[in-house]
């Protein structure tokens, strides 16, 4: 079992999955929330019959997975239906996460949580909180590069999200990502050392 949970947020396109990433190739085991979600949602996915009785059948597409265009409409101009939505999901993506971060055997888990700052559930298993940091203009292009979506869209989503400034502000150690990729996996590196230094020194606390 391991112990001690390393939080990983950042804001969209900051480059959190490419953080988490870094993590990985050290041999670390990353808990993901958002991989949980669609995981959940996939076809046969254990959220599918709860969000097609409390949707009805055009919640799902004609395989069975959730229709994600369908539901993200649905949910931006219905905010009770919204809250219907995260009823269902959220306590599910919270116990699989947390049960996936007692299996892990690795001295430490990464646990991706893009709304970290958000949700002060996920904030308490953490014993510590690493936040993926670059200027905004930086988030934006990425993410318009990445998913073809406008300025304009990724702006709105931003606005939905915490500040900059409010992510800063819980975090133990800062991953700065405005440089090369190559930058991001030395600060992952350097990080990695101090977690597994941090982790062991609670472990030997704990026994
Ligand atoms: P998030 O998970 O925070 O939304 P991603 O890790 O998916 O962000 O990064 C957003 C996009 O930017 C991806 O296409 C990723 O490959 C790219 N990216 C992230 N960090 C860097 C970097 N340092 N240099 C170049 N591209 C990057």
């Amino acid at each position: 079992m391991s112990g001690f949970i390393v939080g990983l947020t950042g804001g969209i396109g900051s480059g959190k999955s490419a953080a988490a990433d870094c993590f990985a190739a050290h041999g670390v085991a990353v808990v993901d929330t958002d991989a949980i979600a669609h995981e959940l949602t996939a076809v046969g996915g254990a959220a599918m019959p709860a969000l097609v009785a409390a949707f009805g059948a055009k919640a799902a597409t004609a395989d069975g997975a959730l229709d994600r265009a369908h539901m993200r409409r649905l949910a931006f101009a219905d905010p009770s239906a919204r809250k219907r939505l995260e009823a269902i999901l959220h306590p599910m993506i919270r116990t699989l996460s947390a049960e996936r971060c007692r299996l892990a055997r690795t001295p430490y888990v990464i646990l991706a949580v893009p709304l970290l700052v958000e949700s002060g559930t996920y904030r308490e298993r953490c014993n510590r909180i690493a936040v993926v940091d670059c200027p905004e203009s930086l988030q934006i292009s990425r993410v318009m590069a990445r998913s073809g979506l406008s300025e304009g869209e990724v702006r709105a989503i931003m606005a939905s999200q915490a500040s900059r400034d409010e992510r800063l502000a819980i975090a133990d150690d800062v991953i700065a990502n405005d440089g090369e990729l190559a930058a991001l996996e030395n600060r992952v590196g350097e990080l990695h050392r101090t977690y597994l230094r941090l982790s062991s020194e609670n472990a030997k606390a704990n026994c």
